[in-house]
């Protein structure tokens, strides 16, 4: 049986920062640590982390106090950094927070509130003709501006950051689902069948574990008899808007109703200048892109994504719209609720850490996070 000091359960954007910064933990010149990173999929980055509107998230929505709120302050800055570093373009666009209704002004103070106390730089309420200046199309003429937000290519990071983690001799394991996990002397048994072939067999020994397996990493957890959490699986689609990067400067959205619905759809003028339009929110019973449960909800209805552009922007019109992309949030909430969750950063039993309910902003959090992460195991190594 193979022996490693860390198997990193799967390899979406936490997963990889988490073997990316492991990799870089040199001792003597030499890797410290033997670090696998295991995935159920044919590639890396085919979930969440692939699916996403690719934004750098200022940290203004999230709710003070909470770790969403810390990691995604935090990442936003390390993101530039390694965006940089890494040479991976990026666009540091600014963000319109939009009031478009008359109910907007309350929740674009609260905006504000959390805005300060969650130290995010570059805030101020803009009104008049200066929402124009910003956003030449934008309906409305009050918002809230957000200058650090920004958008980049998450697929290119993600593989990137998978190059990077190889080149510095961390292992891969793709097509290997986990299917069990016991403790053993001295660390975990993983145990795993192939993707593809389910009656080839795989177990390998870890010393030290992280899950994050996004939508998944509730059951990893029940594989350890960590049963406290339960993820909610929620659809967000896409329209895109392809002809048109004119009417978009920036990332412009509505003010966040704070409940199960995430923030709202909202235009992402995206690296190539294509507008993507959403994600909504539906929630599921399955956690598989491509099952029936999944499928048979998806591309209802253009009305909503078209009404909120219109409501946002002028110019769109509804044959300028065209079905993009999906992905499933990993939420730990179910429809109805108007808790904020927050992300669970949690180890049980020892050496083995939970990352579960990483939802948006997940992606701007996932450096921070992966530095937290590392902070954790990093002296055990
Ligand atoms: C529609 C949408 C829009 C979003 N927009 C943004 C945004 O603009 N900005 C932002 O900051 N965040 C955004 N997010 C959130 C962000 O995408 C996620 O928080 C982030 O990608 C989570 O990364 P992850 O690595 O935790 O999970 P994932 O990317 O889901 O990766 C988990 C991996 O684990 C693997 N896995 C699962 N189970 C097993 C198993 N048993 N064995 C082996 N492997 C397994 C999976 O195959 C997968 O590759 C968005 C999310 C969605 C869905």
């Amino acid at each position: 049986m193979d022996r490693y000091d860390v198997a990193v359960i799967g390899s979406g954007i936490v997963g990889l920062f988490i073997s990316y910064m492991l990799g870089n933990l040199h001792h003597d010149g030499r890797l410290r640590a033997r670090v696998l990173c295991i995935d159920k999929e044919c590639a890396v980055a085919l979930h969440a982390s692939g699916r996403n509107s690719g934004v750098i998230h200022s940290g203004i929505h999230a709710k003070p106090g909470t770790l969403k709120a810390r990691f995604c302050v935090k990442g936003n800055r390390m993101m530039y950094q390694l965006l940089d570093r890494l040479s991976i373009p990026y666009r540091r666009s600014g963000m319109l927070i939009l009031c478009t209704n008359d109910g907007g002004a309350g929740a674009l103070e609260e905006l504000q509130r959390r805005g300060h106390a969650n130290g995010v730089d570059g805030v101020r309420v803009v009104q008049g003709d200066e929402v124009g200046r910003i956003e030449r199309y934008a309906r409305g003429d009050l918002g809230l501006w957000v200058g650090s937000a920004g958008v980049t290519d998450a697929t290119m990071l993600a593989y990137t950051l998978y190059e990077r983690a190889r080149a510095s001799g961390v292992e891969f394991m793709l097509n290997s689902t986990v299917t069990g996990i016991d403790e053993v002397v001295d660390g975990y048994r993983v145990e795993m069948v192939n993707s593809r072939q389910r009656e080839s067999r795989r177990t390998v020994h870890a010393r030290l574990i992280v899950n994050s397996a996004g939508v998944h990493a509730d059951d990893i957890a029940n594989m350890v008899g960590l049963r406290r959490y339960r993820i909610y699986p929620c659809i967000g689609e896409y329209y895109l808007v392809r002809r048109k990067p004119h009417l978009v400067n920036s990332l412009i959205y509505p003010i966040p109703t704070f409940d199960h619905r995430g923030l709202g759809i909202h235009l992402t003028k995206r690296l190539d200048g294509t507008i993507a339009i959403g994600p909504n929110a539906i929630y599921v019973e399955s956690k598989d892109e491509e099952s029936d449960g999944v499928k048979g909800r998806l591309n209802r209805s253009m009305d909503e994504f078209y009404s909120s552009a219109a409501n946002m922007v002028d110019g769109i019109n509804r044959e300028d719209l065209e079905y993009g992309y999906y992905g499933i949030r990993a939420r730990l909430a179910g429809y109805g609720s108007s808790e904020e969750p927050d992300f669970v950063v949690e180890e049980h039993p020892s050496n083995l850490i939970h990352l579960i309910g990483i939802e948006s902003p997940g992606f701007t959090a996932s450096p921070a996070i992966a530095e937290h992460v590392i902070g954790m195991i990093g002296d055990r190594l």
